[in-house]
């Protein structure tokens, strides 16, 4: 069974590079993205009215901030890079009917927007209040046709509206359905035509898809119930106005995968695995009410545009820090926001940290330290920092506890570090937080 063949998500984030890097995929997935140049919010003529970030930032996390890509792309790789574990069996075509016949130990039921195992569970959904919706056009276009080179949001009451540069020559457009307007009407593509006219005067490129999607704001009221965890859409979901629906579901997977081998390789209490919800569920609700503002934004809906953001140094995104969970309680503001990750030379070879650090958790120190078989120490002195990106990471302090989904658990002078590891150690095997 192929891939889906349309695109439906088409932004990712320097994080989830991040996460492609850890499952040994980023070489791949490079050849298919493209970095994004930003978001503009700009008036029915395309001018713009601001934008939240007026400055380029370089790497912080080893990836640029933004990428854009045809997602049938990143679903062949994704899959495709399943058959290097032969423990792991896909069963395409197939549907899971009963729950009680799912013979596992724990089951992630990533199983989308109306998730059959959040129904036959019982989980409700808190909505958001946040119903509309959107005509979505796809477009394969060779060449620029003088398109705009950053997404642009659509301030325009008239008919808000979101386009998207994305990669390798498909183009998204987006367009609010209107009241007394159905999408059976955009079935002819000649009026879709007329929506893209002020992009596209003439009728250049090929339309290989307009489809309405509703756009709203849900989150499951639970997303755990005994062995059975929701994660992505089934957990929750967004307006697609920053591009985080997807992102939110693959740092769902990130964040439990580690808690789950924890469990079952290291021998961690099960206890630890409360810390996922409590982790993402934060997370989540920021990325969506953010997402809601730009939606809000872009249909007129506020009074005044937000100030551009300030240029801070170590904020590699407009996306919030994890507040609560399994960091350290130290007072380092670093804490539960992702980890820095430089370019270095190790063993001769130019790579990026994580890299060094392996698949689990990594300190990096200036000191040895001895952990256990959960944790590598990455010693600073076995490394040679390429680009100013070690010592911004470490910035004074002797070391550095990072996680296996790259959030810094804490920080250490050369007298803590026993004290930071147990603290981990405790959160860890101790019975969770
Ligand atoms: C127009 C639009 C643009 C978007 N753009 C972006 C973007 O740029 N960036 C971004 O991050 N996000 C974006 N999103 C959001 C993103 O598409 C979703 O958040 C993401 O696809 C959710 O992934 P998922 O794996 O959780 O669910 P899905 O992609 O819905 O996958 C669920 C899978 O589970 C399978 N399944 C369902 N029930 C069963 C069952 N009983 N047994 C077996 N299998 C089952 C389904 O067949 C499907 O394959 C956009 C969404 C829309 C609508």
């Amino acid at each position: 069974m192929d891939e889906y063949p349309l695109p439906r998500a088409c932004h990712l984030d320097a994080e989830i590079m991040r996460i492609f890097q850890g499952a040994g995929l980023s070489d791949q997935i490079q050849q298919l993205v493209e970095p994004s140049r930003g978001m503009e919010f700009v008036d029915s003529a395309g001018e713009r009215l601001f934008t939240y970030e007026d400055f380029e930032r370089s790497p912080i996390l080893g990836w640029f901030e933004d990428y854009v890509f045809q997602q049938p792309q990143l679903d062949r790789v994704l899959r495709e890079g399943l058959e290097r574990f032969p423990g792991v069996e896909l069963f395409l075509g197939s549907e899971v009917t009963d729950l009680d016949s799912v013979d596992a130990q724990f089951v992630v039921a990533c199983d989308g927007a109306s998730s059959s195992t959040r129904r036959n569970l019982g989980i409700g959904l808190a909505d958001w209040g946040f119903d509309q919706y959107w005509l979505v056009v796809d477009l394969m276009l060779d060449g620029d046709a003088g398109l705009p080179s950053l997404i642009q949001q659509v301030c325009d009451v008239g008919r808000p509206a979101t386009y998207v540069p994305s990669a390798h020559g498909h183009h998204r457009w987006e367009f609010q359905l209107m009241d007394g307007e159905s999408h059976e009407e955009y079935e002819d593509h000649r009026r879709v035509r007329e929506l893209l006219r002020p992009w596209l005067p003439e009728d250049v490129g090929e339309i290989v898809r307009a489809t309405a999607y509703r756009f709203h704001a849900v989150v499951a009221e639970s997303w755990r119930d005994g062995r059975f965890f929701l994660a992505g859409d089934a957990a929750h979901q967004m307006p697609p106005f920053i591009g985080q629906g997807m992102c939110s579901g693959i740092r769902d997977a990130a964040n439990l995968a580690w808690k789950l081998k924890s469990v079952l390789q290291y021998a961690a209490p099960e206890e630890l695995l409360e810390s996922y919800e409590m982790e993402r569920r934060s997370h989540v609700e920021r990325c969506i009410a953010m997402s809601i503002e730009a939606g809000r934004i872009v249909s007129g809906q506020v009074a005044e545009f937000p100030a551009p953001d300030a240029n801070e140094a170590e904020r590699w995104s407009r996306l919030p820090p994890l507040t609560e969970g399994v960091f350290s309680s130290g007072p380092d503001d670093r804490i539960g926001h992702q980890a820095r990750q430089p370019m270095v030379l190790a063993n001769g070879s130019p790579v990026l940290l994580d890299d060094v650090g392996g698949s689990d958790w990594y300190l990096l120190s200036r000191v040895p330290h001895q952990t256990g078989n959960w944790c590598e120490t990455v010693l600073v002195d076995d490394l040679v920092d390429l680009d100013g990106g070690l010592g911004l990471l470490l910035a004074g302090q002797a070391a550095v506890l990072i996680r296996p989904d790259r959030y810094v658990f804490g920080t250490a002078d050369e007298h803590s570090i026993g004290e930071l590891v147990a603290a981990a150690e405790r959160l860890i095997f101790g019975g969770g937080c």
